[in-house]
Formats: structure tokens, sequence, C-alpha cells
């Protein structure tokens, strides 16, 4: 048993502000009470700023992104449907792995882990596509796996620049409500995310934003689905809901979420999380560590994955943070295990956190044998929060 705080700094199960968490210690309620409505529609509304549309429906279901994904899919699509999608990091490559699963024709672009999505590829692939084949194209648009974000708008770009009429699908689960996402600006169709990281929650809600035309799909998609159907979820989610239980502690806690995000104000939310992953880069750099994310422009403000040096291995790094210093930082996963530990800088996220995560894992690369100046990334990051956040430098 340690003594003091335990820190949490991966990317989700995110830390739930102390606010959040007591809002969600309620009675349980009747959720067919007539009143029940005045306190779920705003949630509905609070969560359309969030995603940044006005004309799309925004669902919460009971579950997490992973199933958010899955009603993504099965509610706009039909067995055998020709897909475009890329594999980027452990993220993209399991939503490919569902929509193969789900009986789905992926044409999948591998790119390395650290590059973002193709979208030139995805251009030409879409060019060459002159019957309109392909029913869909999936964006991730963070990949939480390799602290890579993507350029969603570029996509939208192509796909309008060939008058393609595929369906757009982003993964959004930790880049909502902490980097800028605008569902109705670049035309998404499909944005998924869950509760457990930009909205500073437990895991327990899978949340869509669905556009008007694949509400209008939905109608005649034939691929089975029954407790994630759209319609259903809908209809009665109009007069305020839920066509099954809903976990109404959850609601609780959104509402305290929501309210912290507006109070703040979600271009202020993004501009922190912006000062404080570029913080945390800055601090990584003077470590003489790299970053899994290939160029600059693809650096996530949400994750940062951290190469170790070769002759450490990045598990003995997260062992030791656990064992004896009390932190969780992420795992390198899968292709990148042993290789990469990750900093999760989003959500109730702030500076003293981020120069802490920095000095313990010094602390822990240290003691695992790597040879990195203690103190250098600590320094580096006070002194950018000090002086180079104001004038929002980025690194180059
Ligand atoms: N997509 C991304 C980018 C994620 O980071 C995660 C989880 O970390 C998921 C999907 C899966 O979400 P969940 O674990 O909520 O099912």
């Amino acid at each position: 048993m340690q003594s003091g705080y335990t820190h949490l700094f991966i990317p989700g199960p995110t830390n739930v502000p102390e606010v959040v968490r007591q809002a969600m210690n309620v009675p349980q309620q009747d959720m067919r009470a007539p009143d029940f409505a005045e306190f779920t529609l705003p949630l509905f509304e609070g969560l359309k700023r969030v995603f940044k549309t006005t004309n799309g429906e925004v669902m919460m279901f009971p579950g997490s992104g992973t199933g958010a994904w899955e009603a993504a899919i099965t509610n706009t699509l039909n067995p055998g449907d020709k897909v475009l999608m890329s594999r980027y990091g452990q993220f993209s490559h399991l939503w490919v792995k569902m929509a193969e699963m789900l009986g789905l024709d992926v044409i999948c672009v591998d790119v390395p882990w650290g590059a973002g999505v193709p979208w030139k590829e995805y251009g030409r692939i879409l060019g060459a596509d002159k019957d309109d084949e392909i029913k869909a194209v999936f964006v991730t648009h963070n990949e939480t796996a390799a602290g890579v974000v993507s350029d969603v708008a570029a996509v939208r770009r192509v796909m309008d620049e060939c008058f393609h009429d595929a369906l757009l699908f982003v993964d959004g689960v930790s880049s909502v409500a902490s980097v800028d996402f605008r569902m109705d600006e670049w035309g998404v169709d499909l944005a998924v995310t869950g509760s457990q990281k930009g909205l500073m929650m437990p895991a327990g809600l899978g949340i869509l934003g669905v556009s008007q035309k694949a509400m209008a799909v939905s109608k005649t998609a034939r691929m089975r689905r029954a407790y994630f159907d759209f319609e259903d979820m809908v209809n009665i989610n109009r007069s305020g809901y839920f066509p099954y239980t809903p976990p109404t502690p959850l609601l609780h806690g959104l509402r305290a979420s929501l309210d912290l995000l507006e109070r703040e104000g979600l271009e202020n939310v993004f501009a922190r999380h912006a000062r404080l992953a570029e913080g945390v880069r800055r601090g990584v750099k003077a470590m003489g560590l790299d970053l899994v994310a290939e160029h600059p422009s693809l650096m996530s403000d949400t994750v940062s994955a951290i190469r170790v040096p070769p002759e450490v291995d990045a598990r003995e790094v997260l062992r030791i943070a656990y064992e004896e210093l009390n932190a969780s930082f992420g795992s390198g996963l899968a292709r990148l295990a042993g290789k990469v530990f990750r900093i999760g800088h989003l959500g109730s996220f702030n500076e003293g956190m981020a120069l802490t995560a920095l000095g313990l894992a010094e602390l822990a690369l240290v003691k695992a044998g790597a040879k990195v100046p203690l103190g250098a990334g600590v320094a580096a990051a006070s002194s950018y929060f000090a002086e180079g956040a104001q004038s929002g430098l980025r690194l180059a």
C-alpha cells in the first residue's frame, strides 16, 4: 500500500474531476418520471455543442467506444459493402478487424504507426471508384496507440473533390471534447466517442453523432442489429427518454462534465490541451527521447507515445512507475509493446500534472537503466509553461 496520490497518466479512462464524481453519487431514480426529460434533453443539446453539430442527432448507448463503433457500422451499412479504411495504430487496426468480422469488404491502406490517415491515397482510391462502390470512408481522428492526430478536413476535401457520396465515419474517442472536432463543417456522418476520455467520466457511455444523411441511410441498411438500433433510440430520445434502462448516475456525471466544459469554454479547453501537450513534448525532447508521431503536425494534443532508448524495455518503465512510484502510464500496444510508453494529457489535466508526469517518467526511465538527465524534461516543460506558452510557440 503506497501513500499519497495514485497518479493516473493513461490516455483513458482519465481523471474524473471531484464535482463529476460527486454528481454521480445519486440515488436511483425513475427513468419514466414526468420530469425526467427536463434533465435529459439538455444533455443531448450539450453533446451537440461538443460535437459541433446543429444538424445531426446525438445518441448515448450504454457501452463504450467499441460499442459505438459497432452501432455506427451496423446501422448504416449492408453485408458485403465495400469500405475504405486505414491502419496506423492499434485502434484503427481494431476497427478494421471489427468491420471484417461484421462482413464488410474492407479496402485497408496500411501506413506506418506514427503516420496519419493517408488522405492522398484515399483521394486516389476514391477518384478511381467511378461507380461509387465504396460506401464508407473511415478515419481514426486521434490514434491513441501512436499519439497521432489526423486531418479529417483533408479527407472530406478529397471526398468532395471527386464528388464521392460515401459516408464519412470518424473515431473521436480520444479527441472529442479535448481537441477541435467539427462534425458539421467536416461533413462527418458517424462520429464516435466514449465517456471516459475528454468527457472526464468513467467508461459506460458509447456516444454517437449521426448526420441526417446517415439517419436516412439507416432506414434501409440491412446489417443485423437489435440493441444498438438507431431508430428506436432516436425516436424515444426525442421526448427525453430511453428505450431501455439508462445509467442515470452517468447522466448526472455527464451534466457536471458538460457544465465544466461550458464554463471553461470549448475553445479554451482545446487551447489548454494544446499548451499542456506542447509542454510534455518539450520535456520529452529535453530527455533526448522521440515520439512515435512522425511529424510535428501529427503530434496529438491528448496523448504522447514516447519511444524508450533501445537498451531499455518500456514494460520495465511501466512496472517501476506502477509498483515503486504509484503512477500509471499508458503501455505500448501490440507492435509497440516494450518500445513505447504513453503519457495521456487529456481531460481534467493541468500544468502540475504534466510536470509530475514528466518527473515520474524520468525517474522510472532512469531506474529502468535509461541515460536520461534527471530534471531536464521537467525544466523544459516548466520553461515553456513560464514563457513559451504565452506566445503559443509550437515545437518545430
Ligand atoms: N478508439 C480509440 C481511438 C481509442 O482510444 C479507444 C480506447 O482507448 C477505442 C476506440 C475503444 O474504446 P473503448 O475502450 O471505450 O471501447
